[in-house]
């Protein structure tokens, strides 16, 4: 008999192709399948001629649920945990499932897969070798103010899942608490139809989705360059003080961009600089 086991299953996050074989396997052997919304993963289970039995599981199921599925594993069931989309426990339900099944001693695996914050990461163009996921912000601006505030010195890549109906007013308070020229990247309907993958400084992704109510819709991860050191922003005079003429008139994208023409230095230091001077 193999050892009863709890596997955490990632499942795509727009496109069905991105489901990798061992997860449809996993779906297709294990007893039960623990699912955050059953109907929804019916879909999904259809698909690929999962006909295992389903349970719904949520975070805030009650500690019956929780002992429900862990004694399934201790009488020698094995069992999936899935979420509606990505990797579960990532702003998903599963955490308290977990942390209950490994202290039993039971043993847990993950099947990874999609997960839009390592999506949206990996196509930024923004630093990843460090990185900070805040997950959702809050709904009410002033409380949103107050979890971005200690983050402002924050010098790892910053990312956030945000709601389409919140993005323009969740730009905004970044803009306000992190600077307008703030360099971020808003990633939205990764893996579907209308995948954008849009850069610039938070206020001109705050205006670029103010302006197209297309921009406001859908899934999408925010994506913010933590704060730029002080040792990476050293530039000669008379460097500055092009810089700062070009940063007058045009954006910090287009003033490195000629800047470096100017000046023979590399853009990318001038970027730095620029961003700095609109923190
Ligand atoms: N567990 C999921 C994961 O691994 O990414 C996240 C679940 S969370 C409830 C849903 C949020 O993830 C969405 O509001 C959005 O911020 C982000 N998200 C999920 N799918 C996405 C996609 N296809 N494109 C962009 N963002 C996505």
């Amino acid at each position: 008999m193999t050892e009863p086991t709890l596997y955490v299953v990632a499942t795509p996050i727009g496109n069905l192709r991105d489901m990798v074989p061992r997860a449809v396997e996993v779906l297709q052997t294990v007893d039960v399948i623990a699912a955050e919304d059953t109907r929804h993963s019916a879909r999904l289970l259809e698909h690929f001629q999962v006909t295992t039995r389903l349970l719904a599981y949520h975070d805030h199921s009650d500690e019956q649920q929780v002992e429900y599925l862990a004694g399934l594993l201790q009488s020698g069931q094995s069992l999936a945990l899935i979420s509606d989309a990505g990797t579960p426990l990532v702003s998903d339900p599963g955490y308290r499932l977990v942390n209950r099944v490994r202290q039993l001693g039971i043993r847990v695996v993950p099947i990874p897969g999609a997960c839009a914050l390592i999506a949206a990461l990996s196509a930024s163009g923004l630093p990843s070798d460090r990185f900070a996921f805040e997950g959702f912000l809050p709904a009410k601006s002033g409380q949103r103010c107050n979890r971005l505030q200690p983050l402002a010195a924050e010098e790892r890549t910053l990312i956030f899942y945000e709601a389409p109906h919140r993005i323009a007013a969740s730009l905004a308070d970044m803009a306000a608490v992190f600077g307008a020229g703030r360099e971020a990247v808003l990633a939205r309907e990764l893996t579907k139809t209308f995948e954008t993958i849009a850069g610039g400084s938070l206020v001109e992704l705050q205006q670029f989705v103010e302006a197209d109510a297309n921009q406001r819709k859908g899934e999408m991860v925010v994506i913010v360059r933590g704060k730029v050191r002080a040792a990476e922003r050293t530039l000669d005079a008379e460097a500055e003080r092009v810089m700062s003429i070009l940063l007058r008139q045009l954006s910090v994208k287009q003033a490195s961009e000629l800047g470096a023409e100017i000046t023979g230095l590399k853009k990318k230091a001038l970027y730095q600089w620029a961003l700095e001077q609109r923190q």
